[in-house]
């Protein structure tokens, strides 16, 4: 049987699906690929269950496992510099642990990611603008783990952490009093400035993978903008989120702690999916509220904002069913 899944582009969200290539453990013990892609075209993909049924599904667009970094890149870019024409933007990565959030948000010191093209392209556009328009790029970083907010900028090493919290502002807009906005001028600065905030985020922890997987990763950057020849000020917000891992917690292991955690995760990522599907389907009410990911984010959901969606994938028939379950996700943020 052939099921159709048609996940479209609604207004102004998009949702992109990239498969990571199988690794050398999963070749090593003789797994395979139950994601299929179609040579003719790169919106859709097939999912194989073990019972060899086939599932479609459709996107904006499907990474397969040979496209590298600049292939991610090309098709964020037009989003992502929206935000020096005054847009706010968020662009999320979403999936089970192991298929690449990390890798398509932060990469690799020689593959580097989104966060960091993205900053190299913002300075190159306002450097290619700066006759008509002034620009000033801010950086802050932080991350929600359990429901509490921690500024990963505001440390020096032997300090307390930084709870936050989120404050309603005028014109329905949110804020962050004591957030940490480090003025940057460069690249390499920013690079420099996401490495110290990722050691910050991995103190205490006794394994990082661990502790990065239950816990959403949030960069903002702010961009105030000056027209010089208007004299006309804005504001915008771009946030590059690496979101928690998706992956349903074994009843076995949950309990206590990681019950707990595994609780707000899910709480906060159906929280983010209800919010996009509202917004998706035009619906009146949006549940921006229901926890401290969508509620920071308020501001930047909805209306004429622009949002991306990276569904992450693994192609191993052992991550079939957690792979079926962040397609399923997807479909709903239509
Ligand atoms: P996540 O953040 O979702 O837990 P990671 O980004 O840490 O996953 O990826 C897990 C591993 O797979 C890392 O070693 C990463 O470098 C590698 N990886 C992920 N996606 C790709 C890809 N598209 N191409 C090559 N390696 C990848
Ligand atoms: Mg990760």
């Amino acid at each position: 049987r052939l099921y159709n899944e048609v996940i479209e582009l609604k207004g102004n969200i998009r949702v992109f699906c990239r498969c990571r290539p199988l690794n050398q453990a999963e070749i090593a013990n003789g797994s395979s690929s139950v994601v299929e892609f179609d040579p003719s075209q790169d919106t859709e993909l097939q999912v194989v269950s073990s019972d060899s049924s086939k599932k479609q599904f459709k996107f904006d667009h499907v990474f397969r496992p040979e496209d590298g970094q600049e292939a991610v890149f090309a098709r964020t870019k037009p989003i992502v510099t929206s935000v020096l024409d005054g847009y706010n933007v968020c662009i999320f990565a979403y999936g089970q642990t192991g298929t690449g959030k990390t890798f398509t948000m932060e990469g690799t010191p020689d593959n580097r990611g989104v966060n960091y093209m993205t900053l190299e392209e913002l300075f190159r556009v306002s450097g290619e603008r700066s006759g008509a328009m002034s620009y000033e790029l801010f950086v802050s970083m932080m991350e929600v783990y359990n429901e509490k907010i921690k500024d990963l900028l505001g440390e020096n090493s032997n300090q307390p952490i930084k709870r936050l919290e989120i404050k309603q502002a005028a014109e329905g807009t949110q804020e962050v009093p004591g957030l940490v906005e480090a003025r940057v001028y460069n690249t390499e600065e920013v690079w420099e400035l996401l490495k110290s905030g990722s050691r910050v985020r991995t103190v205490g922890a006794t394994n990082a993978n661990e502790l990065s997987s239950r816990s959403h990763c949030l960069l903002r950057v702010t961009v105030r903008g000056t027209n010089l020849i208007n004299g006309q000020k804005s504001k915008s917000h771009l946030w590059l989120v690496d979101l928690a891992g998706s992956e349903r917690v074994g009843k076995i292991e949950a309990e206590g702690e990681r019950l707990k955690e595994s609780q707000f995760i899910n709480k906060s990522l159906s929280a983010l999916g209800d919010v996009i599907s509202a917004l998706a389907s035009k619906s009146g009410h949006i549940p921006y509220r229901n926890s401290k990911l969508t509620h920071i984010l308020q501001s930047s959901l909805g209306g004429d904002c622009k949002t991306v969606m990276f569904v992450q994938i693994s192609p191993s028939n052992a991550d079939l069913g957690e792979t079926l379950c962040s397609l399923n996700f997807a479909s709903r943020v239509r």
